[in-house]
């Protein structure tokens, strides 16, 4: 099979929304630049004994290094290292190329650069599909 051929491959959500009687008309490409992921990432702790999470900037516990729920002991779980963050956005990438380049040929397809926190760029992507919230 030839790449372009590979590349127009049915994907499962093509599948899935033909199976519904629909297709798909558009896709959106959320995209944080990395250095803002590793600070988002690499800065969430865990309870050792409960598992609730905490950000040390966003969401830090009252007593730090102390979970406010249990009065756990707070963690960096390994994959939240940077460099382990780091190898994780490269994979990410890798895998994902291809996902985005067949949405990019078979539908229309938007690639969106968004920063700041959850909230932020959720009223962001309703902005630019037009839809507004109070
Ligand atoms: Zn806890």
């Amino acid at each position: 099979m030839g790449f372009l051929a590979q590349l127009l491959r049915p994907m499962p959500c093509h599948k899935m929304l033909g199976k519904m009687g629909g297709s798909l008309e558009h896709a959106v490409s959320l995209s944080v630049p990395n250095d803002e992921l590793l600070k988002r990432l690499s800065g969430r702790r865990t309870c050792r004994d409960c598992g609730a999470m905490y950000h040390v900037i966003f969401d830090p516990p009252t007593n730090a290094g102390l979970c406010n729920k249990c009065n756990g002991e707070l963690y960096q779980r390994d994959d939240d290292y940077e460099d382990i963050i780091s190898s994780r956005l490269e994979v990410y990438e890798a895998q994902t190329l291809r996902c985005s380049t067949t949405i990019a040929v078979t539908a229309c397809f938007s690639r969106w650069t968004v920063s700041g926190g959850a909230t932020t760029c959720w009223r962001a992507f309703l902005s630019r599909v037009g839809i507004s919230k109070s």
